[in-house]
């Protein structure tokens, strides 16, 4: 601290992203990026970018990549926000669209900077609890609410909602937007965006760090209503009008353009996560169902700080939330099947 600081800044509780060690030799299991590359067709789309056009300013609006993104959800680019990365997507809407005054709404398990945006732009919050199965009971969130926010899959559990449980969470909060965060549901969940014509206080948050492995390039986006995508671009406008840069904008257009190289990497995260789950059920562990790329697993005689601790002896990072009703918990991201071999084998030594 320093007496350079303001006092809004004195007061800020910054958000503690997982650790990105700069060994390679070591299994990272830690922050759910995903263990094969990225489309073949994103790369060679870069590359032609890195030139003399590099000279030039980007298309401050990134429409290449929102008519990708329209296209392969079927809807209009004027429904669609892009931005460097989810976190600054999340970041516009809790700025631009939830209500001071009255609490935004989340999980108490959940993604741990919505309450770092709260601090950020001032909002008041509360805490819905998970049920006895870590699942939202989405009857809890009948409540006044400025907003509500939830990660589906959630995470870190990795427990997935219907669209029907969504439903009647739009249906009940007409006043205020609800935001989905689907940073994990291509690995298993269905997509709200399938909901946004029907409701205009339905805001649906992506990402490429994931299912399209481009999480170094940061690049996120939004679906919704018009008017609540022109909130998001008011927000950005008044930040900076150029959130994505050219690389950016070519190589995630041409990410979501290969449907097949995102298939088939999704199809085989899935099935690696049905087997470690398998694997480690039969260990011992309690894991809860997960749609997401990631597994949240306990044991019933083993401490999880000391798990991560000999997990990490053995080069293998795993994340341990040190949270109340989670810590003892771990919570493992799939990797190929030689790094969860490695887990596994591990875990059972
Ligand atoms: N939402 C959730 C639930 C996440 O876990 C993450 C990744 N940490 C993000 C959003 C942000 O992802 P990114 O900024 O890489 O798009």
């Amino acid at each position: 601290m320093s007496k350079f600081w303001s006092p809004f800044v004195k007061t800020l509780v910054p958000y503690v992203p997982g650790e990105q060690p700069k060994l390679s030799k070591l299994v990272k299991l830690n922050t759910n990026e995903n263990p094969y590359g990225p489309s073949p067709r994103a790369i060679a789309a870069m590359q032609a970018e890195i030139g003399d056009s590099l000279r030039l300013y980007p298309d401050p609006n990134g429409e290449r990549l929102k008519q990708a993104v329209a296209d392969y959800y079927g809807v209009q680019p004027a429904q669609v926000f892009v931005g460097n990365g989810s976190d600054e997507v999340l970041a516009h809407a809790f700025h631009g669209l939830f209500q001071h005054g009255k609490p935004l709404l989340f999980p108490d398990v959940t993604y741990s900077f919505y309450p770092v945006y709260c601090g950020l732009y001032g909002i008041e919050y509360e805490t819905i609890a998970l049920d006895q199965s870590f699942q939202i009971e989405v009857a809890d969130y009948d409540r006044p609410n400025g907003g509500i926010i939830f990660p589906n899959p959630n995470a870190p559990t990795g427990r997935v909602l219907g669209l029907s449980a969504i439903e009647r969470l739009l249906q009940a909060n007409t006043d205020s937007v609800v935001l989905v965060d689907e940073a994990y549901i291509d690995f298993g969940g269905e997509s709200a965006i399938a909901l946004v014509d029907r409701y205009p206080n339905l805001l649906v948050t992506q990402t490429l760090s994931k299912s399209r492995s481009l999480a170094g390039l940061r690049v996120g986006l939004a679906v919704g209503h018009p008017d609540l995508i022109e909130a998001l671009e008011r927000i950005k406008n008044s930040f900076n009008s150029y959130p994505l840069d050219r690389i950016a904008i070519a190589g995630a257009a041409a990410a979501f353009e290969d449907r097949e190289h995102f298939q088939q990497t999704c199809q085989q995260v899935i099935a690696s996560r049905e087997a470690v789950v398998a694997a480690m059920t039969a260990l011992g562990f309690e894991v809860l169902p997960s749609a997401a790329n990631f597994i949240f697993a306990r044991h019933p005689q083993q401490d999880a700080a000391t798990l991560a601790a000999s997990l990490r002896e053995e080069g293998i990072i795993v994340r341990h939330f040190k949270l109340p009703r989670i810590d003892q918990f771990l919570r493992i991201t799939i990797g190929t099947p030689e790094q969860n071999q490695a887990l596994l084998d591990a875990l059972s030594r």
